[in-house]
């Protein structure tokens, strides 16, 4: 159901983005794909064969890029992927990307 309400909303930015664009048709579409935004792409694009069905995305490929978890430091600032490579603040850690899917770019015809 997570995945259902993504690609719909995700199927609506494209094809608005499409409409600004004044394109007949949507022949590519990429996401990012956070590692931790506990989507399944397969899902998604299981979905999106579904939902693309006489629109402007009707023939639109599906791409995914997984980006990992990226976490800063409040304190210092430092960033890092991991627990692993944490700066030694013990500041805790705030969440810049990798809980999101997010249109990279889409290509239109
Ligand atoms: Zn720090």
């Amino acid at each position: 159901m997570h995945e259902f309400s993504i690609t719909d909303s995700m199927l609506k930015q494209v094809l608005a983005l499409a409409e600004q664009h004044s394109a007949r048709k949507v022949t590519s579409i990429r996401l990012i794909v956070g590692q931790e935004a506990g989507v399944v792409p397969d899902c998604v694009r299981f979905y999106f064969d579904t939902m693309k069905q006489g629109t402007a995305a009707e023939e639109a490929v599906l791409e995914f890029r997984t980006e990992p978890l990226r976490l800063r430091c409040p304190k210092c600032g430092a960033e890092f992927e991991g627990i692993e490579d944490m700066c030694r603040c013990n500041a805790g850690a705030e969440i810049i990307s990798g809980r999101e899917i997010v249109i990279e770019s889409i290509e239109v015809d």
